[in-house]
């Protein structure tokens, strides 16, 4: 596996796999690789010949007060799992190398985005906008793969390259849990003992009001507003939101509508994210 730092290094590297007549795949990360980054890369690895995993804790993204600075990093760790993995190309920019002093131009989706954690966190998914824009022009992969843990992010992505003719194709990766329900995250470090234990009650609480949502009649509110309920209940944390949305991340207010159960826990200093989907004929999926 290569490592370079600049997005020249990158295009060097890239159009010679190319010219070779290789696909190229890309998974971008902001590093502390987890299983749920690593089933990424191999997918990336299925469907293309040369796979290219940037690690960038990129600081547009980060509002103020949220933990760009204390982000967990392990670079020497990445390059081990992401080496086993037989990643070919991993982009490792410092900041300055990504953005120019004075960078004044940005993507901005603005519906996908607006809700759910577009809310609660202004700013964010312009910032990951742009980024993933940024990797998509230098690394000019044919696919790239996005995990459906962030399943806002993921939409977004797929309708900014829809609206934009981005020459990429979008791949959905499952999201990877722990065998208690947890989804895998790198913020999950954030957790104490007693917190780690309880935040499976997370997922287990969003799969039960699915459940509830499968075949109710009337409005969603009061499922969400128990669901919500149920969390904080049960894991001590702060509910950011529990929202009911169809495929393009809309919130529905008919049960029959909702494609996704999503959800925002604040727990002790993570905040958590997780999503259920609920399938076409009423069915987890
Ligand atoms: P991050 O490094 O957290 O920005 O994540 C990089 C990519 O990995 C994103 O596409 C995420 O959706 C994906 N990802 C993170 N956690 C998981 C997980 N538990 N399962 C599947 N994909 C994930």
């Amino acid at each position: 596996m290569k490592v370079v730092r600049t997005p020249g290094e990158v295009r060097e590297q890239v159009s010679a796999a190319r010219s070779r007549g290789t696909a190229i795949g890309l998974v971008p990360t902001m590093g502390y690789f987890h299983e749920g980054h690593l089933s990424l890369m191999r997918l990336a690895r299925q469907e293309s010949g040369f796979c290219v995993v940037s690690l960038f804790v990129n600081p547009t993204q980060f509002g103020p007060g949220e933990d760009l600075a204390s982000y967990p990093r392990d670079f020497d760790r990445d390059l081990e799992l992401a080496g086993r993995e037989g990643v070919d190309l991993l982009f490792a920019p410092e900041a300055a190398a990504m953005y120019q002093p004075g960078a004044s131009t940005y993507v901005e989706e603005t519906s996908v985005s607006r809700g759910l954690c577009g809310k609660s966190r202004p700013g964010h998914f312009r910032g990951v906008a742009t980024v993933v824009t940024k990797l998509f022009n230098i690394v000019a992969p044919d696919l790239a793969i996005f995990g459906r843990k962030d399943l806002q992010q993921l939409m977004l992505i797929r309708r900014m390259v829809r609206d934009l003719d981005l020459p990429v194709r979008i791949i959905a990766a499952p999201i990877v849990r722990e065998p208690d329900g947890l989804a895998l995250s790198s913020r999950n470090v954030y957790l104490s003992p007693a917190e780690r234990e309880k935040a499976p009650r997370f997922h287990l609480s969003l799969l039960e009001g699915a459940r509830d949502m499968t075949g109710a009649k009337g409005e969603v509110a009061q499922i969400l507003k128990d669901t919500a309920r149920r969390i904080e209940e049960r894991t001590g944390g702060t509910i950011d939101f529990v929202s009911a949305v169809d495929e393009d991340m809309q919130e529905v207010s008919r049960p029959e509508d909702c494609r996704y159960l999503a959800g925002a826990l604040f727990l002790g200093r993570a905040r958590l994210i997780d999503n259920v989907r609920i399938g076409a004929a009423g069915e987890l999926d």
